[in-house]
């Protein structure tokens, strides 16, 4: 059994630029950190290396992502905004106004690219079992024709229709467990019937307006696109519910090839962004779940990359939680904040979570032909 771990020293230098959380800096607010700093990120790496755990895990080497790559998915025009603006000192913007970027994003988002690619096609291949790749910056809410929620280029996205090509590959599922819509991916497959997108988040956080249960694909994937959209304050008895009620009957019923995971942490406790309640030990769980599906549907092939996530000392944990269990192992690195979150009487699945998830299983087209 073999795991594969993307990590480029790069990715923490992309710059977000010294912003208070979401809002510019300036004479409405003290400089600070811009949410998607490099911090979670590397920190987790870092944990990664102290624990031992890199020592189990089979590194992958990244190369940059081709234009020829990126356009799979993205518009040229937007690819020479983001190389020409990452050329000024002064940086940019992805294209929504939050997404700040400096100098170099562009080369460091190939690497994003590139590394989610590279793991795609280590699984693939069967060079290694399954895979994690720790990218930055994030890539589920680009869309095809500009960035946006701190992403540049859609990793995964991008990653898949390489891969898709590259192998031969007729169908693969992406579960989608960031805090936010992850209608980056989405959108890129949305009329695609060989890519199931299911993508679980908190309702109505982010994007505004998008991740409607009633949003299942168009033309001929309509039905593969499965979203749910979980009440605020769900924790790891909602998430396991809904992953054994929704997303695990889909992938049994789709079968797909190959199964990729968008891994947000900010469903986490303490995240600045998300208000879910989702612990370390609920990942390592929902992790364990995915990983006896993907045995079952498609020889455990599993790659995961990283999105959101923004609790600087909680990220590391659950980010340990995850790989350890893909990895078959675990390390001296614990939780100690388990005794105490993991007792939270919410972490039970509610009755009215329960409800709610069965009424949005009701919806689904995809579960519900036969
Ligand atoms: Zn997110």
């Amino acid at each position: 059994m073999s795991t594969g771990y993307v990590w480029e020293e790069i990715y923490g230098w992309h710059n977000t630029g010294n912003w208070a959380g979401a809002v510019p800096a300036g004479l409405n607010a003290q400089p600070y950190q811009h949410f998607e700093s490099a911090e979670s990120k590397q920190r987790l790496a870092s944990a990664i290396e102290v624990s031992g755990l890199a020592k189990e895990l089979t590194k992958i080497s990244v190369v940059p992502a081709t234009i020829d790559q990126i356009t799979m998915v993205h518009d040229s025009l937007y690819i020479e905004r983001i190389r020409k603006d990452s050329e000024s000192t002064f940086g940019g913007d992805a294209g929504d106004g939050l997404s700040p970027f400096g100098t170099g994003a562009y080369e460091i988002a190939l690497m994003a690219v590139g590394g989610a690619i590279a793991a795609f096609d280590a699984v693939a291949s069967g060079e290694v079992d399954n895979a994690y790749a720790l990218v930055r910056p994030p890539g589920h809410h680009a869309r095809p024709e500009t960035g946006m929620g701190f992403c540049i280029f859609g990793n995964a996205g991008i990653a898949i229709k390489n891969g898709m090509k590259k192998f031969g590959l007729k169908k693969v599922a992406v579960v989608d467990w960031d805090v936010h819509h992850g209608n980056g991916t989405q959108e890129i497959f949305y009329a695609d019937p060989n890519v199931l997108t299911i993508s679980l988040h908190q309702d109505q956080l982010f994007p505004p307006k998008s991740g409607y249960a009633k949003d299942q694909g168009i033309d001929a994937g309509q039905g593969f696109a499965i979203n749910i959209p979980l009440p605020a304050g769900s924790g790891n008895g909602a998430y396991l519910e809904a992953l054994k009620e929704i997303v695990f009957p889909a992938l049994e019923k789709f079968a797909p090839e190959i199964i990729v995971v968008c891994c947000g942490f900010d469903a986490a406790m303490t995240d600045p962004l998300g208000r879910m309640i989702v612990t370390a030990s609920g990942y390592r769980e929902m992790t364990r779940e995915l990983m006896k599906i993907a045995d079952k549907v498609c020889g455990g092939k599993i790659v995961m990359t990283h999105e959101g996530g923004y609790s600087p000392t909680y990220v590391p944990f659950c980010g340990l939680a995850v790989i350890e269990t893909l990895a078959n192992t675990t390390t001296e690195m614990k939780d100690v904040l388990a005794e105490f979150w993991d007792a939270l009487p919410d972490q039970k699945v509610q009755e009215w979570q329960v409800e709610r998830i069965k009424n949005i299983k009701s919806q689904l087209t995809f579960l519900s032909d036969n």
